[in-house]
This record gives C-alpha cells, structure tokens and sequence, in this order.
C-alpha cells in the first residue's frame, strides 16, 4: 500500500498542499532540517495497516475538500464576472437605447 502525505521522518500526517510541493518532511521536522537543527527521532515503529488506512483515508478527505473549496470558489468567480457582464450590458442599453 502507498504512504501518502506522511513525514518520512515522524509520521506525523503532511497537509497535501504541503505534499504536492514536494515536501516529504512535516512542518515541525522541515524547519529543523532547514536550521541544521537534529531531526526528531524517527519513529521506528512502522504504521499498523489501520493506520495507514486512515492516513490515506484523511488524505482523500482533505483532497476531496479542496476540490470542493477551488470548484466553489471558480463558480462564484464565472457568476461574478457575468454580474459584471449583466451590469455593463444594462448601462449600455441605458447609455444607447435598446435596439
Ligand atoms: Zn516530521
């Protein structure tokens, strides 16, 4: 099974927009790494099959949530700019008469 959006150091879940800039280390452990700091130690447990399960499960969450977010966001936006359309288009039929 894949591993999806986990710190490849703690394990710790990785937000995906973090992961799809290609960071494989959470937030906490990236800092360090970039100070030079010692990292926290790995966990050396691996993850149980659940937990591996629910890590890809929340990950569909949160990328199925986005989705929703950035779809709703582009719909608002078409509206807006057909508002804008609509207005322009009454003040030209004010401005030169309807045909
Ligand atoms: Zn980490």
């Amino acid at each position: 099974m894949e591993l999806e959006c986990i710190c490849a150091n703690c394990f710790e879940f990785i937000s995906p927009g973090r992961w799809n800039l290609g960071y494989r280390l959470c937030l906490s452990c990236g800092e360090k790494y970039a100070k030079g700091d010692p990292l926290p130690k790995p966990v050396k447990a691996p993850l149980t099959k659940e937990q591996i399960k629910a890590a890809n499960e929340i990950c569909a969450i949160e990328n199925a949530a986005r989705k929703k977010a950035v779809k709703k966001l582009a719909d608002e936006h078409e509206r807006s700019i057909k508002r804008r359309k609509l207005k322009e288009l009454e003040r030209l039929k004010k401005k030169y008469g309807e045909k």
